[in-house]
């Protein structure tokens, strides 16, 4: 990533840090990232031979994995200097964002996990810890088909209705919940994941508001998985549903039950989620910017590079502006949140993410305008950018329905 770096107090450990994803990201994230995207059928980025397999890997082997881990389990979290989380973030992005989901969401049920005082989880914990070879894959399913804004805004009080109610049902029968229901295909990593963060209904008659949350192995019989979903952006992200039915999770496994418990931490999801988003897609707006300037300098019309016309040096300007705004804006937010966590601010985590998934749309569509022609060739990276961009803006919450959540906590 070819940026001046304004922070003048990064530590030593920070920046070594930094530079193994810097590499990581480049010779391992991007290029494969640009092979899995080209596969025609979704089957095959998945498929046992799969590169990814070699991303998930390496990741691992790198312990990134177990960032944010409390270290009684063999994690790094308390160890870990504040600044490096940020710029790992960005670098993954900028190498290849779908992948970076993938591999950022995997710990989601991990870190719920990790808050439940039962062994079994807690050795969950310590396994995936271990796990060098990417054996252990999580997801975050909580979009439904008939519920995907509905659950960003749960915490509205509207959303108390019963007939917002998810579909995905928990029904406590003895020791067991008894699961019946069904994820939409959007669930990253839907088809490859060992483990959920499953969110459930409790109580329908509280509709959104009556959710719980439980972690789940989903070698669980009774639990069946769609195709991988076809999708114009962010393809090497597997994506795909999960079904539910009579599936019998012991009681421990549920580990939020409390409606108003639930909501906190749906808001500090939301904000945690939000947070890595806006530094992830800064990564992306810089990217496009970089490729931008590249291509500026090597393509000659008029007789010299077209970085010589003054429209090109000023578009590229207004992009350099554009990535320095929102790296310097996500940058602080991430700071502030990582200090006050676990209660970090939602409404600066959802700008972020507004305004860097904006922005690298944007910008990578004004680099598309750069590349002339080019820009819309698959032989170019610029139009893959796009259509990563264009994902992120509904991805972890649509913009706009993200906006109308923040805007309750302005009130
Ligand atoms: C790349 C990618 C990765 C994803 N990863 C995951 C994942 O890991 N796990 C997971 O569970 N889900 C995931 N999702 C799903 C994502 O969270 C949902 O797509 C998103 O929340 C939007 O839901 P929807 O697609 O059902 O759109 P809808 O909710 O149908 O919204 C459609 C439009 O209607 C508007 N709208 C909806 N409701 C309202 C309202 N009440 N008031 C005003 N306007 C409204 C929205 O703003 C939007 O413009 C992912 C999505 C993408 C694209």
């Amino acid at each position: 990533m070819g940026y001046v770096e304004l922070d003048l107090n990064i530590s030593d450990e920070a920046k070594s840090m930094h530079e193994t994803v810097k590499k990581f990201a480049m010779e391992v994230m991007r290029p494969i990232g640009i092979e899995l995207d080209k596969l025609a059928d979704p089957a095959d980025v998945i498929a046992k031979d799969s590169r990814l397999w070699d991303v998930f890997k390496t990741y691992r082997e790198l312990g990134l994995h177990k960032a944010g881990v409390p270290k009684q389990f063999g994690g790094m979290a308390e160890d870990m200097d504040p600044k490096a989380g940020p710029l790992i973030a960005q670098e993954m992005g900028y190498g290849d964002a779908g992948l970076a989901v993938s591999l950022g969401v995997s710990a989601f049920p991990i870190t719920f996990a990790a808050m439940s005082p039962e062994p079994e989880l807690q050795q969950l914990v310590r396994d995936y810890c271990e796990d060098t070879k990417g054996e252990i894959i999580g997801c975050w399913a909580i979009t439904e088909p008939d519920h995907g804004s509905d659950w960003i805004m749960s915490t509205i009080p509207d959303f108390d209705d019963p007939k917002c109610g998810p579909q995905v049902k928990a029904v406590l029968k003895g020791d067991e919940y008894i699961l019946n229901g069904q994820k939409a295909a959007w669930v990253s990593n839907g088809t490859i994941a060992t483990h959920a963060a499953l969110h459930v209904s409790l109580d329908p008659s509280k509709g959104m508001q009556g959710t719980g949350l439980a972690v789940v192995p989903l070698d669980l019989p009774g639990i069946t998985r769609g195709k991988p979903l076809d999708k114009i952006g962010q393809r090497p992200l597997n994506q795909g549903e999960l079904f539910f039915e009579e599936v019998k999770l012991p009681k421990k496994y549920m580990i939020i039950t409390d409606g108003a418990l639930m909501s906190a931490v749906a808001k500090m999801i939301l904000t945690n989620a939000n947070g890595g988003m806006g530094l992830s897609f800064v990564g992306l707006a810089q990217a496009a910017y970089d490729e931008a300037l590249k291509y500026s300098k090597e393509r000659i019309q008029g007789g010299v590079p077209i970085f010589e016309h003054k429209n090109i040096k000023l578009q590229l300007f207004e992009m350099f502006i554009k990535v320095e705004a929102a790296r310097g804006y996500v940058r602080r937010m991430s700071a502030y949140n990582s200090a006050m966590a676990p209660n970090g601010s939602s409404p600066h985590a959802i700008a972020a993410k507004v305004l860097s998934t904006r922005t690298a749309f944007e910008v990578a569509g004004e680099a598309i305008q750069i590349f002339g022609g080019n820009g819309l060739s698959k032989e170019y990276i610029i139009e893959k950018l796009f259509r990563d961009a264009k994902a992120a803006m509904i991805e972890d919450g649509e913009n706009n329905a993200l906006c109308l959540a923040g805007a309750e906590d302005l009130i």
